[in-house]
């Protein structure tokens, strides 16, 4: 992928090429963007830029042999990582990253503004949690302690940093301090707060800005599972949530409650959970001064302005934490209704 085909933060992609002109790469760097705004695509439009042999004009030539094994993600000296987990997609039993890398390359090459719920669809493991084990980190160190195959630099790119676990972590911690030489970690992060603070602190951070509306509109003429039909829901049920909270109407909250529990399939249950997460990511980030990082659109900017000035400070950690419980216990096979319903009143009582 060249820069010229990334859609949106044309920012970002100007300080990425000024970066690699000047040889002053970064070994390791976290890329924060809401999901499905195209980290990804600036990530592989970089790692082409760097490896390119004729790069001109600010970006790289899409031509030469680097380019062209970009084109397909098959360039011997870039690896990626992602959250996996069992699936009928694969037999291995302790899947990694690479048991399912065909059906990566397949999504990355035709969508590279993919959601993580798009992966979870596209590796078949829709019903599970994705999560980075240790088995990763292990093929990743003797990946890269081989000698490049061609004479540029060796990546990882590594999709959701925040789903590995401590040991993987622990594991990886001394390759991302002291990586071989011309090595570079770019990791991809949805949720800055959760990637562990070892590996944080030793990231350059880089916030990829969400897409405008007619950004959004480009990449996603582009998707293979077009979902904007369900933002568009989802959005509406958290409005309507967020509107009965702040008019204090217990039984209107707990309707919205009912009709999260009634969406389709656990899947749909838990990709609204992880929406709502990332609202409320919305509000705390504005709240705490940060708006240029909270990446609301400038549709939504009136309804975040209201509730912004209308929660307390504590209410958004607290949402998140009792969210996510939420997303754990849909996966124990817990009766959606009474999930949701207690959800909402918890979240009810810390508004
Ligand atoms: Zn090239």
């Amino acid at each position: 992928m060249r820069f010229a085909d990334v859609i949106g933060n044309a920012d970002v992609a100007k300080a990425l090429v000024s970066m690699a002109d000047s040889g002053r790469v970064a070994h390791a760097m976290l890329m924060y963007e809401n999901d499905g705004c195209g980290a990804l695509a600036l990530a592989l439009a970089y790692v082409q830029y760097l490896n390119c042999s004729n790069p001109h004009d600010g970006d790289s030539c899409g031509e030469c042999p680097s380019c062209r094994q970009m084109a397909k993600l098959i360039h011997p000296d870039v690896h990626f990582v992602f959250p996996v987990n069992k699936g009928p997609k694969t037999s291995d039993d302790k899947p990694t990253s690479e048991s399912y890398i065909g059906y990566w390359r397949e999504l990355a090459v035709a969508y590279p503004y993919f959601t993580e719920a798009d992966l979870q669809r596209a590796i078949g493991i829709e019903s599970k949690s994705g999560l980075i084990a240790v088995a990763e980190a292990k093929n990743i160190i003797s990946r890269l302690s081989l000698t490049a195959v061609a004479d540029g630099y060796k990546a990882v790119i590594f999709y959701l940093p925040e789903k590995m676990n401590q040991e993987t972590a622990n594991r990886l911690l001394k390759m991302v301090e002291e990586p071989p030489e011309k090595t570079i970690f770019l990791f991809i992060t949805h949720a800055p707060e959760k990637v562990l603070q070892t590996i944080f602190s030793r990231c350059q951070s880089v916030r990829v800005m969400p897409l405008t509306k007619e950004e959004a509109q480009r990449a996603r003429a582009m998707n293979p599972f077009d979902d904007s039909e369900e933002y568009n829901r989802f959005m509406e049920l958290f409005s309507d949530l967020m509107n009965a909270l702040l008019a204090r109407d217990l039984m209107a909250a707990l309707e919205c409650g009912e009709l999260m529990a009634a969406l389709e399939s656990r899947e749909k249950q838990k990709a609204f959970c992880t929406f709502a997460a990332d609202c409320m990511r919305k509000i705390f980030m504005t709240q705490q001064n940060m708006p240029q990082i909270a990446g609301i659109a400038d549709e939504e900017q009136e309804f975040y302005a209201t509730v912004v000035s209308r929660c307390g400070k504590s209410f958004c950690h607290k949402s998140i934490v009792n969210i996510e419980k939420v997303v754990a216990m849909i996966d124990r096979n817990v009766n959606s209704k009474i999930l949701f319903c207690d959800l909402v009143n918890r979240i009810f009582l810390s508004i």
